[in-house]
């Protein structure tokens, strides 16, 4: 019998409200949580095919282990492979001492996982070398909040962007990245025309495309910008003296520091004009009208930078001089990248933190936390963050790491040294839901891990707001939830480095540990002893704080005037702009930036796994500005090498008006498994790792880099359908290429399809210079293979390729010109393109253009006659390819969008509402709303244009 079991979105930190619908061994269909205050209802494109991801495919299923390293996974049982780490962990730590091994954990997991990996280190262990990817996220939010209002606790909620005057968005691709608050943006918005928008981003992204003002500052200068308005609100009389005097500290010194800050040298440095710099501090103080509120919304531009605790508090301090703070619709609001990152905050979950709230570095938290644990005393060596982990890693003083949920060999900045270290290690154990992730190439030990929907337990949103999550169907295999993997091999461990001494891990059930992790928040500022499973399935969602005998949470922080400092006063940070880690010079003269695609989420563990979802962004790109292109005598679709000062990638290059002259884009997603080729580490092989010097936060924002034309001769590009290859034993082919293949024996059983397929095809990819392999379609997925080098392979390889794309037998329409390295293939079945296969020159390819499309559309082969083996780019009369995917929730193209606006007349709005009653796009989960905005002010009307 089907039922709705209620659980958030494993995305981002939006924390929106899913209900599942379940029989309890397949989640049938999702749809948004009406009751749930953070998406009243609404999904995005992500969270809307959250069902599509529950596939067995690159699944864990159960414990594998590594003889060698080099050698195949191999399944083990439980009861051994934790026995197994248990001695070896106590062995190291008896030799080598407590801070010989790490934890590298994840703003994925749930709050309860969290607390007990912590306990774990800090209590048990007794070393503070646990750390998260949150730290590559939230962390520079997290000190600027603390340096200036004195507690980790984001003062605003959702509801404020309904009361904001002036919404302030920095550093944000909201409408990518965060697309139901977005939404909820719009809407406010459209209910209030007075209200401003002003965007600052070095991008002219989706978001600043619908914004009242938008700052194109040069990247890495938010500092001086912040800096330069709060120099203008002081001389124009906008600042607050009545707050400031009576809630704050520090003004005068910020005051003297802000002299250098004029409008035309902060203009000049931001790239920016004065007159636009005035409106955005105007703005800023005063909202739509004199005394409206002003509500900062910000992410990675601000955080993932060297500069990111200053960043922070340099828009804090515009917050604070203005009193735009403690009340409704005021107030800055980080947006948290990650479902839990908050949750993880909360238990101490990082190298330096302690549960609710503590420090690390101080005495007394340390003596209040061994106290409530049971324990001696905590250990007060700091521990190592991120990049210092992989780092220790690397030089041998940190020897065994335990990874759980978390893809370090592809998200991490500088992938050679990540990867080395990885590779160093003497023990690398990975906790996780997937087999096939980069770090999975270096696991000794994988644990497979229970995923979304597969186990219960608490998160936390950007807004303070816990969620309880219930479990909708049965984890895969032997696969088991995180804390319980935690508590099992604990317990193992203590009866060897703490043998007689009552268990630190006495739970059952995850309401156990979310029941110690509420006492240990009593008293501090996101006191949650009121809290409980009951409370939150009664009575649902709830923010903190939530002390013991409230009745409700609290919506938004400081309202009083009061801050969680010392003397209760908020203080003002005197910060510098100090420009970017790695600036551009005549060696590496572009300025790479890092960001999120609409449609896919971080390393693409999860959405990778959907086809559709690839419907948007079909491949890689490095987006640059067109005269860039030019100047290099290069076009959209040609292979550039990007290389920074740590490693280089090959990918496409596609012209971008989006960036400014002399800067590039590259979307984080893309690691290895997607973008691969020899030596391919993705992405993250060119982003650097200086890091903040207070959140230890690194730059993944900016790089330098040279961009070439990669001038290789041979191409190959083939596409085919996953169901259509024949794909007979892809398990078993995934393991004879060296692929991380399926644990267990459930993948030798499994239908082909595009995630078995790519993790079949990906690893041949690595002989060659440049190799895509992404999957493509909806219904019936399909996987698309791009490769490049000087010269073509041996026939044997191509053979290879063949054989797994279905290409070597049947109905195969061939041509080959040995001597000129030319060969064609196509496989048609019942009279329609299954797969095909195209190699040469780049030339040679040329009929890839319209032949994917009919491959995807099923069109059929008949008539087309010897057009199938042309290498013309040119389709058959009348026929138009549809194109990209704009709106992925009801599947309509780009081109069927403007052909639909060629015809529509009247205003902007009556022509979008026009365009959604005749194709429906933008009409369920919204996400494509900002590019049919776009695209209807974009193509005008026939008659119009005529
Ligand atoms: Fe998930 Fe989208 Fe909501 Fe983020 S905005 S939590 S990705 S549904």
């Amino acid at each position: 019998m089907l039922r709705e079991v209620k659980t958030t979105c494993c995305y981002c930190g939006v924390g929106c409200g899913v209900l599942a619908t379940t029989d309890g061994e397949r989640i049938h269909a999702v749809r948004g949580d009406p009751d749930h205050p953070a998406n009243h209802g609404k999904l995005c494109s992500k969270g809307s095919t959250l069902h599509l991801t529950m596939g067995l495919s690159g699944r864990a299923q159960y414990p594998m282990q590594r003889r060698n390293r080099g050698e195949a996974l191999e399944r083990a049982q439980w009861g051994n492979t934790l026995d197994g780490l248990a001695a070896r962990f106590a062995a190291t730590i008896e030799q080598h001492g407590p801070d010989s091994v790490a934890f590298y954990i994840s703003g994925q997991l749930l709050t309860e996982d969290y607390y007990v990996f912590n306990k774990l280190a800090k209590g048990l262990i007794g070393t503070n070398n646990i750390d998260t990817n949150s730290r590559l996220c939230m962390s520079s939010a997290v000190t600027g909040y603390k340096q200036t209002l004195g507690a980790d606790a984001p003062p605003a909620c959702y509801d404020d962007i309904d009361d904001a005057g002036c919404l302030f968005i920095a550093g944000s691709n909201t409408a990518w990245a965060h697309p139901v608050l977005f939404r909820r943006i719009e809407a406010a918005r459209a209910a209030r025309p007075d209200m401003k928008l002003i965007v600052v981003d070095p991008r002219r992204t989706a978001t600043a495309e619908a914004a009242d003002l938008f700052l194109q500052i040069l990247p890495g200068t938010d500092v001086a910008l912040f800096n330069g308005m709060l120099h203008l609100m002081l001389w124009e009389g906008l600042v607050d003296h009545t707050y400031i005097a009576a809630h704050t500290e520090g003004f005068a010194e910020l005051k003297n520091a802000l002299r250098d800050y004029t409008p035309a040298s902060v203009a000049e440095c931001c790239g920016i004009s004065v007159v636009d710099l005035a409106q955005a501090a105007k703005w800023f103080a005063t909202g739509a009208s004199e005394g409206a509120p002003t509500l900062s919304l910000y992410c990675q531009g601000l955080n993932q930078s060297s500069s990111g605790t200053a960043k922070n508090a340099a828009l804090i301090n515009l917050h604070l001089a203005t009193g735009q703070i403690g009340k409704r619709g005021a107030g800055p609001f980080s947006l948290t990248g990650q479902p839990n990152a908050m949750g993880g905050r909360e238990v101490g979950g990082m190298a330096n933190l302690l549960p609710g709230h503590r420090e690390v570095a101080n005495a007394g938290h340390r003596a209040e936390v061994a106290r409530l644990w049971g324990v001696d005393a905590l250990p007060a060596a700091p521990g190592k963050t991120a990049v210092e982990m992989f780092d220790a890693l690397l030089r041998g003083r940190i020897k065994l790491i335990w990874i759980a949920c978390t893809n370090p060999a592809q998200s991490m900045p500088d992938q050679r040294l990540v990867r080395e270290a990885l590779a160093r290690a003497e023990l690398v154990v990975l906790q996780e839901t997937c087999s096939n992730t980069e770090t999975a190439a270096y696991a000794d030990v994988l644990l497979p891990a229970a995923g979304w929907a597969e186990k219960e337990g608490t998160v936390t949103n950007s807004e303070r707001r816990i969620t309880r999550l219930h479990r909708a169907v049965t984890a895969p295999g032997e696969a088991r939830a995180d804390w319980q993997i935690v508590v099992d091999f604990a317990e193992r461990l203590e009866a060897r480095l703490a043998p007689g001494r009552p268990t630190l891990f006495p739970y059952q059930t995850p309401e156990q540990i979310f029941d110690e992790h509420r006492t240990t928040t009593k008293g501090r500022d996101l006191d949650i002893s009121g809290l409980s499973y009951g409370l939150l399935d009664a009575a649902g969602p709830q923010q903190w704080p939530f002390p013991a005998g409230a009745n409700e949470g609290r919506a938004r922080l400081y309202e009083d005037g009061i801050f969680p400092t010392a003397d209760g006063r908020a203080r003002f940070v005197v910060t510098q702009h100090r420009g970017v880690a790695e600036p551009a010079d005549a060696r590496y003269p572009f300025r790479l930036n890092t960001g999120r695609l609409r449609d896919q989420w971080h390393a693409m563990s999860r959405t990778g796994t959907v086809a559709q979802l690839f419907g948007h962004v079909p491949e890689p790109a490095i987006g640059l500005h067109p005269s860039d292109l030019a100047r290099r005598g290069l076009a959209s679709g040609d292979l550039v090498e990007v290389a920074s000062r740590r490693g280089k990638i090959v990918v496409a290059a596609m012209a971008a008006d989006d960036v400014r002259p002399g800067q590039a884009f590259l979307p984080m997603h893309w690691g290895s498994r997607f973008l691969g080729g020899r030596g391919n580490a993705g992405v993250n092989a060119l982003t650097l790792p200086a890091f903040d010097p207070h959140s230890k936060q690194p730059e993944l924002k900016h790089a330098a880099v040279k961009i070439t034309s990669a001038n290789l001769s041979w191409r190959l590009v083939a596409f085919a359908f996953a169901d259509a290859t024949g794909a007979v034993g892809h398990a078993g082919a995934a393991a004879a290429t060296g692929a991380v293949g399926h644990a267990g024996t459930a993948a030798a059983t499994q239908a082909p399809d595009a995630v078995t397929l790519i993790d079949t095809l990906a690893p041949l990819g690595a002989q060659f210079a440049f190799a895509l392999t992404v999957p493509f379609g909806r219904e019936r997925p399909g996987v698309l293979l791009r490769l490049a080098d000087n010269q073509a392979p041996d026939a044997a390889t191509l053979a290879r390729i063949d054989a797994l794309l279905g290409l070597d037998a049947g109905a195969v329409m061939r041509y080959d010109d040995p001597r000129r390295g030319i060969g064609r293939r196509v496989a048609v079945v019942d009279g329609k393109i299954t797969a095909v296969r195209l190699s040469g020159a780049a030339p040679d390819l040329a009929a890839e253009s319209w032949l994917k499309a009919w491959l995807e559309q099923g069109e059929p082969t008949v008539g087309l006659g010897r057009m199938v083996l042309s290498p013309s780019s040119a389709p058959p009369a009348h026929y138009v390819p549809r194109g990209t995917i704009v709106c992925n929730c009801c599947n309509v193209a780009a081109s069927e969008i403007d052909g639909s606006l060629m015809q529509l007349c009247g205003t902007d709005a009556a022509r979008l509402a026009g365009l959604q009653s005749k194709l429906r796009c933008g009409t369920e989960c919204g996400s494509c709303l900002p590019e049919l905005r776009r695209r209807v002010a974009a193509v005008q009307p026939a008659q119009a244009a005529a």
